[in-house]
């Protein structure tokens, strides 16, 4: 290790500065800490994107079992009940712990804090900061409490490249900083690294965020849950700029409708029609994009002129595209948004390998199911940093790890990986498109490139959403557009992945082709 970082051996260490490591480290405290960030504090992270905000039943007509019920059925059979009914129950006790730690939620003139109704809840339970800036004050807020704690000790632009296992059991990580490669010795890690949107072209995340924890555990023998379900928001603003920017579900919940480029209202006929869930939106404007059109947001009927007043950040940036919603339509697409696969992870956040946990996006809980309900993630990734701390304090070892493994991999690229996982993983998949993906990711997966780790991930998820011969929540096979009698989870390691790669037989799609 770097001679002036030795006196943070065997520390427990957090990777990832997104709401999940901040809390993380922050209810580790007094126990001391390091917290390494790929970048500065909160930059690169979803979380400091997140505009809807954070659900808890608060209301006087709610209650934790109406959230759950919520959640449930947007899952489609496939969340954890216990789960479900932990996190949620804990919700709106964090909020209350995030406004202690300096988070400044909206509230009404009354005092009462302002609740927000989105898409697929029964009540107003989204609790939000700065009208669609919550993750903007919840970073800002956590990143101050961070930098206050003397327990804490901040690594920037420090990247996790590979965890060192010995005797099957976490022994340090290696990372990247600016002056090399530096290895902490350490029995506990936990990974708090975020999403995988940047593996594809289209996505609302940012392009950091391409599934770097899920590499670093899967490379230590982890084992991941529910990988093939990607959450796809069907109302991106269709321009250059990536991350892409989200024209919100609200504007359709003011009334806006889809049309295309004749000015065809292509939805019409759909049951619940713009408001449908947001998997159905997606695939109807994601077929209608494959069928040569293109898809608009039109605002012009229900809101006019009152747009930019009512959605100041959409009405700016489409400005700065040179459009204006008050006379014209928005171009819009589906993009990547969320990942309800992850690190399978127990009931303290521990992964399958010893001295792994993970928390936020890049853990796999059982909350989500097959479909994320709208502004759960936030709340999940703090309520679960509460329990993932007190199992790592309380998994102290006399242990003294010592490792002196220095090789560093190579920063990983997901460049190739994104073409193959954007024709093959998209919004409908087939057997054809995911064979043919497992067929040029594996033998990228195995090679030392820098897009090896990308494609490993890309290939684990490809095998599971080949795997899954069904319809269920965010995964749709045209090929099998029925829902199985029982709802299964899936997991997986790499190894297992790579098995079923190297046995895969793709005759059988070039016959049915
Ligand atoms: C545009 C947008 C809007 C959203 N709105 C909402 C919302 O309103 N409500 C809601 O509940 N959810 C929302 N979400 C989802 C939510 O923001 C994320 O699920 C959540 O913030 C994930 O938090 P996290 O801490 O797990 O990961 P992130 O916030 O993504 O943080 C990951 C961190 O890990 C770091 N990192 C990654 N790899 C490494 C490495 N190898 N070494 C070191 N550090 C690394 C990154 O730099 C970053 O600091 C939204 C997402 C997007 C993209």
């Amino acid at each position: 290790m770097n001679p002036d970082l030795n006196h943070l051996a065997n520390r427990p260490v957090v990777v990832g500065a997104g709401i999940a490591g901040l809390m993380t480290a922050l209810e580790l405290a007094p126990q001391p800490v390091v917290l390494m960030s790929a970048t500065a504090l909160g930059a690169e992270a979803s979380s400091a994107l997140a505009q809807g905000g954070m659900a808890a039943a608060l209301g006087s007509d709610d209650s934790p079992a109406l959230h759950s019920a919520d959640t449930r059925r947007a899952g489609d059979g496939m969340c954890d009940v216990s789960v479900v009914e932990r996190i949620l129950g804990k919700a709106p006790k964090i909020i209350e712990k995030l406004e202690r730690l300096g988070v400044a939620f909206d509230r009404m003139v009354d005092g009462g804090l302002a609740l927000g109704l989105e898409a697929a809840h029964s009540r107003r339970r989204i609790v939000h900061a700065g009208g669609d800036a919550t993750g903007r004050e919840l970073i800002r807020a956590l990143v101050a409490a961070v930098r206050a704690a003397p327990s804490i000790a901040v690594l920037e632009n420090f990247a996790a490249r590979r965890l060192v296992v010995e005797d099957g059991t976490v022994a340090g990580v290696v990372a990247a900083s600016e002056t090399g490669g530096v290895v902490f010795a350490t029995n506990r890690i936990v990974l708090a690294t975020g999403g995988i949107g940047g593996l594809y072209h289209d996505t609302t995340n940012p392009l950091g965020c391409f599934g770097q924890g899920l590499a670093l555990a899967a490379r230590a023998g982890a084992e991941l849950a529910d990988l093939e379900f990607v959450q796809f928001h069907p109302t991106a603003f269709d321009g250059p700029v990536r991350p892409m920017r989200l024209v919100s579900e609200a504007v359709r919940g003011e009334g806006a409708v889809l049309i295309d480029e004749k000015g065809e209202r292509f939805l019409a006929d759909l049951p619940g029609g713009e408001l449908a869930p947001r998997d159905i939106v997606a695939r109807e404007v994601s077929r209608h994009l494959g069928r040569g059109h293109r898809v608009f947001l039109d605002t012009r009927g229900c809101l006019g002129t009152r747009f930019a007043e009512r959605f100041p950040a959409i009405a700016a940036f489409c400005r700065e595209a040179g459009i204006d919603p008050s006379r014209e339509p928005i171009p819009v697409r589906p993009a990547v948004h969320y990942h309800m696969g992850g690190i399978a992870v127990d009931d303290e956040g521990r992964s399958s390998v010893p001295g792994l946990w993970a928390c936020g996006e890049v853990a796999s809980t059982g909350l989500h199911g097959a479909n994320r309900l709208a502004s759960n993630s936030l709340t999940e990734a703090a309520v679960s940093a509460e329990w993932v701390a007190h199992s790592m304090a309380s998994a102290t070892s006399s242990r003294i790890v010592k490792t002196s493994s220095t090789a560093l991999p190579p920063p990983p690229d997901p460049g190739v990986v994104r073409d193959i996982v954007s024709d093959s993983l998209g919004v409908v998949r087939t057997a054809e498109g995911l064979g043919n993906a497992i067929l040029r990711l594996a033998p990228l997966a195995i090679g030392g490139s820098a897009c090896a780790d990308p494609a490993a991930v890309a290939l684990m998820m490809t095998v599971s959403a080949l795997r899954r011969e069904e319809s269920r929540g965010a995964h749709f096979r045209s090929d099998f557009p029925d829902q199985a009698a029982t709802a299964r989870r899936s997991q997986l390691t790499l190894e297992r992945a790579l098995a079923a790669a190297a046995e895969f037989d793709p005759l059988p799609l070039a016959r049915s082709a």
